[in-house]
Formats: structure tokens, C-alpha cells, sequence
């Protein structure tokens, strides 16, 4: 069967699969669906498991289940509720191994990069452990014997679609925060990547209350379904802007919460006193993890000045990358259809007149769906793959002739989720966060993912929606103030009281 997978666990993960899609949550597809995709492992390109189309009516049946048990979930308190958190962290540290096995299976990651993902998703299982302490409302004596309490409620059932490039960790920015704060779920894994939040389904099912957690399957006409199911109040999206922005205009249609995060193209600027061998290994790390499918990947490298010691260093180690499934390598990208897309984006620079310093291009003979980390040093400042979202292992590098170039190139890009500086002087690090146009900076570290109690999310065209995710934004997205004002007057025959 798949390459490095016995035959014997490949079988496992089928079974699995099937098994809980009849096991968790009412409204979960099973044999009834009309429609099944294929799914297929990147390392090969072979056809790994079958995934059953949720229908509208198995999209009714879910948000039903999840209405159900609304009443009674939203109405425990925030205790009672973590209670069940700590027992779904439990479970998926005991299962930690299998989940990062299933993500290197269905979706390409090395086993280090895949067990990363996994216990970042845990981490906010552990967040949301503390929602006692972190939701719990404000109380203030407004005026004489007037308080004012704040409330956090949950919002109902919210729905939760998710991309395939994370297929554990962006489901977990959603998921424990939001049945944490008493809120039910119904979950929509990627079509591209369905097993792993499948498992996680079957190991929490008997965890939680029934209808508390719910997932269906399948693509956007599944999406679709439950984005305009009169039922759900709240939609989280994450996945590619054009589709996060519809997503975002028709939840504001039909009046529902929505949070819609978007794609990237995330900007790196190295100065001159930047440390070196720092910079190279970072960059290199940054653009080339998890084969550049990261919303938060380096995918522009902005040189203040020629700096061709820099250059030298990240061609050296990115020659040196191979492909693979071990810790220090580098995975296939999701399909033939991504890869042939990426290859696209490298042609057509080579053809504008770009340096292709590092090809990658010949690991596409392999078989399955890889393209080689590869980078670009471009001529012309309006080739494309330096500024559409290429979601691969491709770096653009582009010299600047000063730091203000640098900016109104990075201002430019209508995305905004990342952008990194590399200096060794505050005072030039401050001038660059101070300008640049995304949400999430790094300075000196090419990944700047924020962590909780920090919350997670870009702006401009990487983000649809008025809050972040995971964090305090999440725990604001998934609550409703309540303000409750009380007033007490004493009674006059209590006039001893006085
Ligand atoms: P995608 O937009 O193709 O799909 C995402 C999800 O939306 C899937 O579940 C899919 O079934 C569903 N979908 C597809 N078309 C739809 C439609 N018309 N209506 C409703 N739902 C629809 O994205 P993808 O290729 O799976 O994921 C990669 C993208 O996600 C990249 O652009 C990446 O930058 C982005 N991403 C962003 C963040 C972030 O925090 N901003 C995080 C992770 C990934």
C-alpha cells in the first residue's frame, strides 16, 4: 500500500475512518451519502480512504443534534465544562503518536513537522482548561448600591470549516475554545485531509455529551449547506482568501458571526547587520517547512542591498534539503494539482528572466506530489510568484536599493498575516514593525505565530471578520456579552440596617 506505511496500519486508518463516521455524532455521513471523494496520500499519490459526502440532510441532522444539546451544554457552568476539556487533553496526548501518523499519511508532513502540528493543536486544549478563570465576567459597583456584571454566553451552534494544510492544529483553534465556552460544534474537516479530525472524532466521542461535538464531511457543497443552515449562528472559516471573503459576505448576509481567515504572502526583510547564519537557517526553515504549506511560510525574502553572503547560505542549505518523511527533510506538497501550479509559478519567472538559484523542479519525476525547495531571485518586480500566494516550497527574493523599498513592497501586497525583520539593532527592528502592513511580526523569527493567551490572525486580505482566533479573541468570537445591572434598595422597616 503507501510507501513507509504497512499494509496492516493502512488498513487500520481505513477502518478507522469508516467506523467512526457512523460512530460520532448524529449527523455524521455514513453509508447513505450519495456522493464519496477519493482520498490519496502526497507521498505516493495513491488512494488511501474513501470520504462520504455529507448531504443537506446530513448537514440538517448534525446541526440538529447540536441544537439538541444546546440547552443543556450552555447552561453547565464553566467548570463543570473544563472538566470535559481536561479529559479531550488527556485523549489526544495518549493518541498524540497515532493523529501525527495519520497527518504524515494523508497529508505529507514529515513525522516531526506532523507531531508538531499535533501538540500545537493540544496547547489549546489546555487554553481552554482555563476558561474559568479567563471567561469569567466582570463584576463593578456602578453607583450606590448598582452593580454591573458581564456576562460571556455562549452563541449557539457554531460551525467550524476548516483547510487541508493543518489537518489537526487549525481545527483545535476552534474547537475547545468553543464547546469550552458552552457552545456546539459542527465540524467540517477538509475533503483533502479527512482522517485525522475523523479519529479525533472517535476518540473524544464518548468524552463528550452527544451532540456537543458533531462532524460531517466533504467540500464546498457540504460547506455550503452549513454556512446557510438557519440553525447556526457563528461560522469560523480558514482556507484561501477568495473563498474566506464569500464565506465572510454571506454569513453578514444571513446576519451570523463569522470569522474568515484567508491566505498569505508573508514578507521577510534582511538588513545588512542581520546575523548571518541565523538568517539563512531561519529563512531557509520558514519557506521549506512543511513544504511551504503554512499560512504563516516565508514566501518573499526582501535584501536591503546586494548580500550575497546571505544568498550563498540559504542556496547551501537549501541544496542540502532531501525529500522525505524524517525529521530535517522535506515533504510532498498535497497533490499533483498543487504541485503542477507551483512548477507553474517557477516557469514563468525563469521565463521572465529570474535567477532559479535553487530548482527544485526535478523532484516532480518522483512519484506522488513533490517539488523540491526552490529559490527564485527575480529581475522584475512584477513576476507573479512574487505576489500571488504560491503555498509551496518556493522562496522570491528580491533586492531592494533601501528599507523603504522594502516597506512599499510589503504595503503593496494586499494580504497581511506575516512579515519578519532580520537585524541585530532594536532601533531598526521598531522601524520595520512600525510599518509593516500584516497582523503577526516577527523579529528575527520567520514563523511569528502568536501563542495563547495571544490570539492568532492576520488582517487586510488574510482575515475577513472583526476578531482573531484561538486566545482572548476567541474566547470574545465565542461568547455574548450579557450585562446584567442589578439594583438593590433597602426596604424602609430594614432601616436598622443603616
Ligand atoms: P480552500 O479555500 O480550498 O478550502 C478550505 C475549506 O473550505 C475546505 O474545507 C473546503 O472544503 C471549503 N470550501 C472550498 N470552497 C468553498 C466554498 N466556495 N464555500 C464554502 N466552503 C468552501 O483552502 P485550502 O486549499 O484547503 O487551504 C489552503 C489555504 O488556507 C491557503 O490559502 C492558506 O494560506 C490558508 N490558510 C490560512 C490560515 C490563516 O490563519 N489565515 C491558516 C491556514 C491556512
Amino acid at each position: 500500500m503507501t510507501a513507509g506505511i504497512p499494509e496492516q496500519l493502512s488498513n487500520f486508518y481505513d477502518n478507522a475512518f469508516h467506523q467512526a463516521g457512523s460512530e460520532v455524532g448524529k449527523g455524521v455521513a455514513d453509508g447513505s451519502s450519495v456522493r464519496h471523494l477519493e482520498v490519496t496520500t502526497p507521498h505516493t499519490g495513491k488512494v488511501i480512504s474513501r470520504v462520504p459526502v455529507s448531504t443537506a440532510a446530513d448537514v440538517d441532522s448534525a446541526v440538529r443534534a447540536a441544537a439538541a444539546a444546546f440547552s443543556s451544554w450552555s447552561t453547565r457552568t464553566y467548570k463543570d465544562r473544563a472538566q470535559y476539556i481536561i479529559r479531550f487533553h488527556q485523549a489526544l496526548q495518549a493518541h498524540e503518536d497515532e493523529l501525527a501518523e495519520l497527518v504524515v499519511l494523508e497529508h505529507g508532513k514529515t513525522k516531526e513537522e506532523a507531531l508538531g502540528s499535533v501538540r500545537k493543536g493540544i496547547e489549546t486544549v489546555e487554553y481552554a482548561i482555563g476558561l474559568p478563570q479567563i471567561a469569567a465576567g466582570r463584576v463593578a459597583e456602578v453607583s450606590r448600591g448598582v452593580t454591573c456584571q458581564e456576562r460571556r454566553d455562549a452563541v449557539g451552534v457554531v460551525v467550524s470549516i476548516v483547510p487541508f494544510n493543518f489537518p489537526i492544529m487549525v481545527p483545535m483553534w476552534t474547537l475547545p475554545i468553543s464547546v469550552g465556552c458552552g457552545n456546539t460544534v459542527v465540524l467540517k474537516p477538509s475533503e483533502k485531509v479527512p482522517l485525522t479530525l475523523n479519529r479525533v472524532a472517535s476518540i473524544i466521542a464518548d468524552i463528550f455529551p452527544p451532540g456537543v461535538i458533531n462532524l460531517v464531511h466533504g467540500d464546498k457543497d457540504t460547506a455550503q449547506h452549513l454556512i446557510e443552515h438557519p440553525t447556526v449562528r457563528a461560522v469560523t472559516f480558514v482556507g484561501t482568501t477568495a473563498v474566506a471573503r464569500l464565506v465572510s459576505q454571506r454569513c453578514r448576509a444571513l446576519d451570523k458571526r463569522c470569522l474568515a481567515l484567508g491566505g498569505a504572502k508573508n514578507h521577510l526583510v534582511a538588513v545588512p547587520d542581520c546575523d548571518l547564519e541565523m538568517t539563512a537557517q531561519d529563512v531557509v526553515n520558514s519557506f521549506s517547512g512543511c513544504a511551504g504549506q503554512r499560512c504563516m511560510a516565508a514566501s518573499v525574502l526582501l535584501l536591503v542591498g546586494e548580500q550575497s553572503q546571505l544568498l550563498d547560505l540559504i542556496r547551501e542549505k537549501t541544496q542540502a534539503l532531501q525529500p522525505g518523511r524524517d525529521s530535517r527533510q522535506v515533504g510532498p506538497v498535497i497533490d499533483n494539482a498543487s504541485r503542477d501550479r507551483i512548477i507553474g509559478y517557477i516557469d514563468e519567472a525563469e521565463r521572465s528572466g529570474a535567477q532559479i538559484l535553487v530548482d527544485g523542479r526535478s523532484w516532480a519525476s518522483r512519484q506522488g506530489s513533490w517539488v523540491g525547495p526552490t529559490v527564485i531571485v527575480h529581475r522584475n518586480r512584477s513576476d507573479r510568484a512574487l505576489h500571488d500566494e504560491v503555498f509551496g516550497p518556493v522562496l522570491s527574493v528580491y533586492v531592494c536599493q533601501s528599507a523603504s523599498e522594502a516597506i512599499e513592497i510589503e504595503n503593496a501586497n494586499p494580504y497581511g498575516n506575516a512579515a519578519c525583520i532580520y537585524t541585530s539593532s532594536g532601533a531598526v527592528a521598531e522601524w520595520f514593525t512600525k510599518r509593516f502592513s500584516a497582523g503577526m511580526l516577527g523579529v528575527n523569527i520567520g514563523v511569528p505565530v502568536p501563542r495563547e493567551p495571544f490570539s492568532f490572525g492576520g488582517i487586510n486580505a488574510s482575515s475577513f471578520g472583526d476578531m482573531d482566533i484561538t486566545g482572548d479573541g476567541g474566547v470574545e468570537f465565542f461568547t455574548l456579552r450579557k450585562k446584567v445591572t442589578t439594583k438593590w434598595t433597602v426596604p424602609t422597616e430594614k432601616s436598622w440596617l443603616h
